[in-house]
């Protein structure tokens, strides 16, 4: 299963320290970091193992960063559960694959278990649709989330949950679902902060992220941290010593955020 690439354990690289905005879910996250951090104690208090959450919204927009900086807030590994590649070819593999997959995490545990792009696998099903191999591979997803009791905390990531069977957003399967949008001007100026003070902390207290933050409505934060990354070297390319807003004014002028390149579909 881990050669095959089905299941990988990432390095815990990234922190909530750099996640911009989205304090609504940093905050419910802490909230189950106490939790984890006290299993024993929390349920002989009463309280349920958190089985996990549904991270759903716009690419770019810190889905998987917040799997990852979750994963390090719990302090536990992370292991990420690729559905393309656990799709196989013959009878049978696909589930086969799953069990495996469930059972090597169960034996990690506690561990974040990180399901990327949910939709691919799963969309569909439940529409009359009939791919059987899928809809067996949901139910026993399904069933695993309901009766798990292992410390394996799920983060599903999904871009599209409009095409997900309703069951599966059912109270009971998540512990909570969140759609994460595009950032706010506040959010936007957290998220130039966090990428210039990235690459370039010396000249963070001479640029106006607020004019910044004004200029990029409808940039995700993918988007934020390409214009700062192009900024950068648009610098160091013109033989500058340092890092102007106006630099950044300029990539900025010369880009196209993601609502504007997909603006049919967001409307
Ligand atoms: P996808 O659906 O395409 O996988 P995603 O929502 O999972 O998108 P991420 O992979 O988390 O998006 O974001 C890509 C990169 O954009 C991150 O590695 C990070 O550098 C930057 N980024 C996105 N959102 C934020 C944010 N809120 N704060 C800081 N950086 C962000």
């Amino acid at each position: 299963i881990k050669k095959s690439g089905i299941l990988e354990m990432l390095p815990l690289h990234e922190s909530f320290n750099q996640i911009g905005g989205l304090d609504y879910l940093k905050e419910w996250v802490r909230a189950k970091a106490t939790v984890f951090n006290n299993l024993h104690k929390a349920i002989e208090f009463g309280v349920d193992v958190p089985k996990g959450v549904l991270i759903a919204g716009l690419p770019g927009c810190g889905k998987s960063l917040n799997a990852k900086a979750t994963a390090q807030l719990f302090g536990i590994p992370l292991l990420r559960l690729d559905m393309g590649r656990l799709l196989g070819k013959y009878v049978g593999e696909s589930e086969a694959n799953m069990r495996r997959a469930i059972h090597l995490a169960e034996a990690i545990s506690p561990c974040v278990l990180w399901i990327d792009e949910l939709e691919k696998a799963f969309a569909g099903i439940g529409d009359g649709g009939t791919n059987e191999v899928a809809s067996r591979l949901f139910g026993n997803f399904l069933t695993w989330m309901q009766e798990k009791t292992s410390p394996t905390f799920v983060i599903a990531t999904a871009n599209d949950i409009s095409n997900l069977p309703p069951e599966l957003l059912r109270k009971g399967r998540f512990d909570e679902i969140f759609y994460v949008d595009l950032p706010t001007c506040e959010e936007r100026e957290k998220i130039f902060e966090i990428h210039i003070n990235k690459r370039r902390s010396e000249d963070i207290h001479q640029i106006n992220v607020t004019k910044l933050s004004e200029k990029t409505e409808g940039y995700s934060g993918a988007d934020i941290e390409s214009v700062v990354k192009e900024s950068v070297e648009a610098a160091f390319v013109a033989g500058r010593n340092q890092l102007t807003t106006e630099d950044i004014l300029t990539t900025i002028a010369n880009t196209r955020s993601i609502s504007e390149l997909f603006k049919d579909k967001i409307e």
